[in-house]
């Protein structure tokens, strides 16, 4: 056991190899975050920070390199150990909240619960109180249409958290908001993880907000650079 909630090593990642339009995305990216870290990975558009984000979350697979989360090797599992460790250990945000457009913002923070057998009672409470953290409680039997962009964004990070992961890894997540709004909406995440004790990785382009975490690294020529 050692201190690290996420350790990649030497990732390499290339898109339609050996063809024409190859795009070399990681080459050798390595990274570590300590548990209780929130680290920013600043890049410009197209640097490969939703690749390195991916492959990190296990939504897609390195063609080199290990991923390892909570001192465990999770490079090459099988797809139900994979479904489940992405399930139960890792929460992850996107630029867009992805929220299910037919059920409210508390079945939104539900549902990942009862996919991970909570019961239902006690994925409500703790859905109720994760909303309430960010203040969107007053919204929760609203359906993701009713809601403004901070407020869909915020559910999202809910829902990230629902099983309570040990790692929050997030695309942009303000991104998508104007400047006052995305202020707002990441003092709320960032009370959320702290009360956690989460550890996360963010990507933003966004330096005001980078420097309000506790490290930023640089991805760039699919390296990755400490700042
Ligand atoms: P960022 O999130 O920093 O904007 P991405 O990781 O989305 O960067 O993309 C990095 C590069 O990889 C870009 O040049 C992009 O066009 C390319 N890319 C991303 N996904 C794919 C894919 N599925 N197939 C081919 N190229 C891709
Ligand atoms: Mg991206």
């Amino acid at each position: 056991m050692n201190d690290t909630a996420l350790v990649l090593t030497d990732i390499c990642k290339t898109y339609n190899a050996g063809k024409r339009n190859e795009v070399q995305v990681l080459r050798d990216a390595s990274l570590q975050v300590a548990r209780g870290e929130v680290v920013a990975l600043v890049a410009p558009s197209g640097a490969g920070k939703s690749t390195l984000l991916h492959i990190a979350g296990l939504l897609d697979t390195p063609d080199t390199g290990s991923v390892m989360i909570d001192d465990a090797d999770m490079t090459r599992l099988g797809d139900r150990t994979r479904t489940a460790a992405r399930r139960g250990q890792i929460g992850f945000v996107y630029q867009f909240h992805h929220l299910l457009p037919e059920f409210s913002a508390l079945e939104n923070v539900v549902l990942p619960q009862l996919a991970n057998a909570v019961a239902p009672r006690m994925a409500e409470e703790r859905a109720r109180d994760l909303l309430e953290r960010v203040g969107v409680a007053p919204r929760a039997d609203h359906r993701p249409a009713a809601l403004s962009g901070g407020e869909q964004q915020r559910v999202a990070f809910c829902r990230a958290l629902a099983n309570a992961p040990s790692l929050l890894l997030a695309d942009e997540p303000t991104g998508n908001l104007d400047p006052a709004t995305s202020d707002q909406v990441f003092a709320a995440l960032m009370t959320l993880v702290r009360e956690t004790g989460l550890s996360a990785l963010i990507a933003t382009h966004n330096l005001a907000l980078a420097r309000r975490m506790d490290r930023i690294v640089h991805l760039q020529d699919g390296e990755i650079r400490a700042a």
